[in-house]
């Protein structure tokens, strides 16, 4: 495997920035995941265009042209002959002696890149759905970043793992959930209607939700952005979760309650087909 890494191609094994890089000693990055399927970015722009938003939220330099950025993505895709899995890029505010405040003028930001292959799961496998536990929301307010910092995150996977879940969805002090630790969560209710948590700072607004929205209203799927409760989604008739890597993945079980009939609900899979077949539909760029 090769990774990029400010400027160079280098083998994965060597593939390493300064100890005093400052996503190494604060968190003080940003990152995306792009997916790529049949050899096709899925969503390319969208991710840039949020890529740059993380950045001007938190100050940091852009590193590069969105240009730049692209070859370099293409070039790691080639390096490690990917036709289906992920690309990882990440930003953060460059490498300078350990001090809280912003480093001098002019430091340049680190750029890493790598990329992996993934299997996708089988049809069965998503069928069966997945399950998902429920814990407290204890981010910080601008969930709308994608920032490295993502302890929270580890800890409520960690413990989604240990109960034998997939994913934690994360509720507020209201009672509502926010999103799960690296998805973004969905109920369809028993009217039939597609409900997700408006994309305010309390999630990260995912660009496969944003897909989802537009998949849905393309196919006169009846949905509404509001926040739900835990409560109710323990009620809905289907439940789903959403990333580049999960794409649109069924819920089975919240915490000891099952969803539905326990299989996977109609909408959730449809919703899966429409995504995939955008997917299929993507074109060489
Ligand atoms: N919410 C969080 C907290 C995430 O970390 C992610 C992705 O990693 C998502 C939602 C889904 O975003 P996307 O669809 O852009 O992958």
């Amino acid at each position: 495997r090769i990774a990029y890494v400010n400027g160079r191609y280098v083998p994965h094994g060597d593939a390493a920035v300064h100890v005093e890089d400052r996503g190494y000693q604060f968190a003080d990055g940003v990152y995306e995941v792009v997916t790529v399927v049949n050899g096709r970015l899925v969503d390319e722009d969208p991710h840039l265009d949020r890529l740059w938003r993380s950045l001007g939220e938190l100050r940091i330099d852009v590193p590069m042209s969105r240009a730049a950025m692209k070859a370099i993505t293409r070039e790691v895709i080639r390096r490690n002959l990917i036709k289906t899995g992920l690309v990882y890029m990440q930003v953060t505010r460059g490498v300078a002696r350990r001090d809280h405040p912003f480093p001098k003028p002019g430091t340049p930001p680190s750029v890493v890149m790598t990329a992996k292959h993934v299997r996708l799961p089988s049809r069965q496998k998503v069928e069966d759905g997945v399950k998902v536990i429920s814990i407290r929301d204890i981010r910080w307010e601008r969930c709308d970043i994608k920032t490295v910092g993502l302890l929270p995150n580890i800890l409520g996977k960690q413990q989604a793992r240990e109960a034998g879940a997939t994913e934690a969805w994360q509720v507020d002090d209201d009672g509502m959930v926010t999103e799960g630790t690296s998805t973004n969560a969905w109920i369809i209710t028993q009217e039939g209607e597609l409900v997700t948590r408006p994309a305010t700072n309390d999630i990260l607004n995912g660009i496969t939700r944003l897909r989802i929205l537009k998949l849905a209203a393309e196919e006169g799927v009846k949905f509404v952005e509001r926040p739900f409760s835990l409560e109710e989604a323990l009620t809905a008739r289907e439940a789903f979760i959403s990333s580049a890597t999960s794409f649109v993945t069924p819920v089975t079980q919240i915490n000891d309650t099952v969803v539905g009939n326990g299989k996977a609900g109609s909408l959730s899979l449809k919703m899966r087909d429409w995504y995939e077949g955008f997917m299929d539909g993507l074109r060489e760029s």
